[in-house]
């Protein structure tokens, strides 16, 4: 940790887009019970941090000083005594704190086990002023891992908060990203814009919104499930090491990528998931996974782009972080051996769709993509009824598959540990 520029790091910081303002509704939203719950009650998630917490309780719990950074109902404060801890410190900004501390109170008679073992306090992990710890827990994750911008204060208080040599669970992060096929969804995506190509909506024209209104909406991205067989590639990774990433690097992340798809057909978007890493227990949110309370993600573009099978397709996605709580997410998506990528630095996409983009960084046979979104104005989708059980279903066509066996199970066999 002493190898940190904290010179840059405090600049950077200082220039990037504080999300204070946010702070009375996230910590709002977070005060209520059904919020708490829907986190409890996701299985996957909570079994798998009792399970990493209780395996890993001789090294980092058992006798140990333990902070639960943004402790919510206390579930990860109560594991850590489960697991052994000498004394955990619950930091709880919202007014759950209250709520934490109402446990607290009544461990004479119920959770006795618990009994004088938890301090809440009741901060911003930001605002408070503590001794060094042996071993961070936290849940800061948020839609595509960095989603809330809750991260950042984990990483505050690895650097505030924690002894040289101490533990962090969850120690890492990574985002996942693919191309997808669906049709069923940028139709009815689509078919919100073309309501605003209306001519005449009890007498009014209002198709001179509809570029405006197509902007906005494909400019959300869409959370849910969905199908891993909608992948037309092996997902790309970006690793995020919460030990040893700054929060300025956490502000700005850019991720290359490069594809081989195995398929002829239309590329609506990027999809994106992630993993943690607990203690060596991965929390997978990946479409081949059991679902979670975080779903998926997908980011569509305005217009699908055509591939050949076994074209490989290149291009990089940016997040920047932004004053919601969030991140401003571009990416541009390029085919064709010949076409240049632009730089991910400089690129601001244009907000019309008369995006001019130099016509000789896409030559003949290539083709280009530039999408923007804003990860804060998320909008949910939930499939119905498609068959996966055949690529062309999805109108996916590869040569390979039509010399199949014809078992139905090629696009399982062939495709996509993701
Ligand atoms: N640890 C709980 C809750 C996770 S949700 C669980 O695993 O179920 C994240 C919690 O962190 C919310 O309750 C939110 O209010 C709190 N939080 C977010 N940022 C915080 C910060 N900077 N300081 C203190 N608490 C914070």
């Amino acid at each position: 940790m002493a190898s940190r520029d904290d010179t840059r790091k405090d600049a950077a910081i200082k220039a990037s887009p504080s999300s204070e303002s946010r702070d009375p509704a996230y910590f709002s939203y977070y005060a209520q019970f059904v919020h708490q719950q829907n986190m409890l009650q996701d299985n996957v998630r909570t079994s798998m941090y009792h399970s990493a917490i209780i395996a890993n309780g001789p090294g980092w719990f058992r006798g140990k000083t333990v902070m639960d950074i943004g402790a919510g109902s206390g579930i990860l404060s109560y594991f850590a005594v489960q697991a052994g801890a000498e004394k955990v410190y619950a930091v709880e900004a919202s007014s759950m704190a209250v709520r934490m501390r109402k446990m607290l109170a009544s461990t004479g008679t119920r959770n006795t086990w618990m009994h004088e073992k938890i301090e809440v306090v009741p901060s911003k992990i930001e605002d408070a002023e503590l001794v060094q710890v042996d071993t961070l827990i936290s849940e800061p994750i948020g839609v595509l891992l960095v989603h809330e911008r809750m991260i950042e204060s984990y990483l505050y208080a690895r650097d505030h908060f924690l002894k040289p040599g101490g533990a962090m669970l969850p120690s890492a992060g990574t985002i996942y990203l693919a191309p997808f096929t669906d049709a069923n969804l940028w139709t009815q995506t689509m078919a919100k814009v073309r309501f605003w190509e209306n001519t005449n909506f009890f007498g009014v024209d209002f198709s001179p919104l509809c570029r405006d209104a197509k902007e906005e909406i494909f400019a959300q991205p869409v959370v849910g499930c969905f199908d891993h067989r909608i992948l037309l590639a092996p997902s790309v990774s970006h690793h995020v090491d919460f030990r040893t990433i700054t929060i300025a690097d956490l502000q700005d992340i850019i991720i290359p990528f490069e594809w081989e798809v195995p398929f002829t057909g239309l590329i609506h978007g990027i999809a994106g998931w992630f993993d943690i890493n607990l203690g060596g227990f991965m929390l997978s949110t990946s479409p081949s996974a059991e679902r979670t309370h975080w779903q998926q993600v997908r980011f569509l573009l305005k217009e699908p782009l055509a591939v050949n099978a076994y074209e490989t397709i290149r291009g990089w996605m940016r997040l920047t972080v932004n004053s919601q709580r969030s991140y401003d997410v571009v990416a541009e998506i390029v085919t064709g051996k010949e076409a240049l990528l632009a730089d991910p630095k400089t690129t601001t996409i244009q907000s019309k769709e008369t995006e001019e983009i130099d016509p000789r960084l896409t030559p003949g046979g290539s083709g280009r993509r530039q999408g923007k979104w804003a990860l804060h104005e998320q909008c949910y989708w939930y499939d119905t009824g498609v068959d996966y059980t055949r690529p062309e279903f999805l109108a996916m066509y590869s040569p390979d598959l039509l010399e199949g066996s014809g078992d139905g199970n090629e696009m399982d066999t062939q495709l996509f540990s993701a």
